[in-house]
């Protein structure tokens, strides 16, 4: 079992290749294919276990492959087509990292905008064009309300270390944040969860925000 036998689209499995990721560990095994599939999906996932590639590579190979209506050009807002919300500015530029290695020379373009910095540069970045946006709740919400960012065309949805995001109190954030995104294309998105613990806030959100999800556990 190795990535050369997925098919994840020329660009993206040669990437892979340069990062020299040979074998899926556990929780990229499973998610992979299940988000591949269109299937929505909650992932039991410690830091360490492989799960930003696990979300990473479905959505850039979704996005190389996928054909979306044409975005609005030429205005201030941006329109990403997926969504990556972390909790932390260390987090965030992690994942931004790894996502633009990913994502070399695939045409897919990542963004990230934290708070704690200045919003300038990040303004900038954004209009340059965004299709995948890695986000911290606060944040993203300043941008929604300058709108700056609109969240009606996101295809994919992943929240990581949700549970952290909760402990540190980013829930009405996050339910601001995915309400945007329920008004125009219903069923069209695919939704992500990945967290290290399970507790009832966890799994109403999980109710509230993924529509027939696979629960993942390894
Ligand atoms: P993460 O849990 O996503 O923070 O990943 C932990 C570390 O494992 C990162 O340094 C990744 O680059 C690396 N990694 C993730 N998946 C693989 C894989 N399939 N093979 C080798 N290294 C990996």
């Amino acid at each position: 079992n190795t990535f050369a036998e997925i098919d994840l689209g020329d660009a993206l499995n040669l990437n892979i290749r340069r990062c020299k990721y040979v074998r899926p560990t556990p929780v990229q095994r499973y998610a992979i294919p299940i988000s591949l599939a269109g299937r929505d999906l909650m992932a039991c996932a410690q830091t360490g276990s492989g799960k930003t590639a696990a979300f990473c590579f479905p959505i850039i190979s979704g996005i190389m492959t996928g054909n979306f209506p044409r975005r609005p050009r030429g205005v201030r807002t941006v329109f990403p087509l997926a969504l990556i919300l972390s909790p932390t500015r260390e987090l965030s530029v992690q994942i931004n990292e790894e996502a633009k290695k990913f994502s070399y020379q695939t045409g897919v373009r990542v963004v990230v905008a934290y708070g704690g910095a200045p919003i300038n540069q990040q303004l900038r970045e954004l209009e340059r064009g965004v299709d995948i946006l890695v986000a911290t709740p606060g944040r993203l919400v300043d941008l929604l309300e300058r709108a700056k960012v609109s969240l009606q065309m996101i295809r994919y949805l992943a929240l990581d270390e949700a549970d952290r995001m909760l402990d540190m109190g980013f829930e009405p954030q996050i339910r601001k944040i995915v309400e945007q995104m329920d008004m125009p294309p219903p069923g069209e998105r695919q939704t992500m969860l990945f967290s290290a613990t399970f507790p009832k806030e966890i799994q109403r959100m999980a109710s509230d925000f993924l529509s027939n999800y696979i629960f993942l556990a390894v």
